[in-house]
């Protein structure tokens, strides 16, 4: 029983490619699981309140309803600013003042050819991740503006440190329960070799022993039951701490990920003190969302998001990807290409079914 997300940002009607993405989780959390909506409105730009009115009433007439209330994100940004303050403290963010047209001339003079990230983002070349804190410091205090970027290096090294210093933990807690049961098996050899040199006292001679044996199974057995009849809270937390970072994808299966592909990506932008990569990853998990489920297109972010649960501690959910929506020409189809809204396929009469069938249809793999 999966709980899913759609995620939809309200910049303009349900169209074909949303119904289809909705289905694609709606059809992992039903029956028995939860189908939760979030609206990734952050952007005050683009996204407009009529707009989610609008999705919601539209998914509604689909007959797809969410379990509980739709979660808006631009309501928790203290929620986004707690966990950048966490993540401050971490030492793994810095204030970058750079334009963008300065980050190009940057790149210009470093490399050849742009340098993108995989989202298609300019990689940021580092300037402000060496400026002295002073300077750092009085350019906050004269309030010139800027973004919270993320220390890629320092994020990555504080992940790995932190698995290694578990596994050696775990190492030596192992190393402790084998030394621990050699103990007590020599112990209980020497008893019974002294019980066979001593056969008069062999009748009482062996019962010390016994009880300091099953109190040993005991201990055994119930450290079996606290990991095997686990919650999958404990699981996750198990899993937080590995290294490389890795990730469930249910077609593929395990994924190793490459975050440092991203670079320094920014987290608060300018305009807006949070950003798509963290405001998504934290409501992920404080949703209580087991599987992902997303388009292709989102499928090199999954390396980010899963970095920022590994800092943040945060569960670590499945993720399953659906192939983009394409029109008849194979072209990749949203609504900046003019597709077709619910709503208008609502007035040309088309019942919920037809729009339903149509969105499953125009799935395709580019
Ligand atoms: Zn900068």
């Amino acid at each position: 029983m999966w709980v899913t997300r759609f995620a939809p940002s309200p910049t303009g009607f349900l169209h074909l490619g949303h119904v289809a993405s909705a289905l694609f989780g709606w059809r992992y959390a039903k029956p028995g699981g939860r189908w939760l909506v979030r609206m990734e409105d952050i952007d005050p730009q683009r996204c407009r309140a009529e707009y989610a009115t609008a999705i919601l009433e539209d998914l509604d007439w689909l007959g797809l309803k969410p379990d509980g209330a739709a979660l808006y994100q631009s309501a928790r940004m203290p929620a986004y600013a707690r966990t950048l303050a966490e993540l401050d403290r971490l030492g793994v963010l810095y204030p970058c003042f750079c334009t963008r047209s300065e980050i190009a001339r940057e790149q210009a003079g470093m490399f050849s050819a742009p340098h993108t990230a995989p989202d298609g983002s300019l990689l940021y070349p580092g300037t402000c991740r060496h400026i002295s804190g002073p300077e750092r410091a009085r350019r906050l205090a004269e309030g010139k503006p800027h973004v919270l970027r993320l220390d890629m290096e320092k994020a990555l090294a504080l992940v790995r440190e932190k698995a290694s210093l578990e596994a050696e933990a775990e190492a030596e807690a192992e190393a402790e329960a084998e030394a621990e049961a050699e103990a007590e098996a020599e112990a209980e050899a020497e008893a019974e070799a002294e019980a066979e040199a001593l056969p008069a006292r062999s009748q009482c001679g062996h019962s010390p022993h016994a009880p300091e044996r099953t109190q040993g199974r005991r201990g055994e057995g119930q450290q079996q039951a606290r990991i095997g009849g686990g919650t999958e809270q404990d699981h996750f937390q198990m899993k937080r701490s590995v290294w490389p970072l890795v990730y469930e994808d249910l077609d593929r299966g395990q994924v190793v990920c490459t975050p440092e592909l991203f670079g320094d990506v920014v987290l608060a932008r300018r305009d807006v003190p949070a950003s798509y990569h963290l405001c998504v990853t934290h409501d992920d998990a404080m949703q209580g969302v087991t599987l992902v489920a997303r388009g292709e297109d989102l499928r090199p972010a999954t390396d980010l998001h899963r970095l920022l649960q590994a800092l943040m501690g945060w569960r670590t959910p499945t993720y399953v990807f659906h192939p983009l929506l394409c029109d008849a020409q194979g072209r990749r189809l949203s609504k900046r290409d003019g597709a077709a809204s619910v709503r208008e396929m609502r007035a040309a009469g088309m019942t919920p079914e037809a729009v339903r069938a149509m969105a499953v249809f125009a799935g395709c793999s580019t």
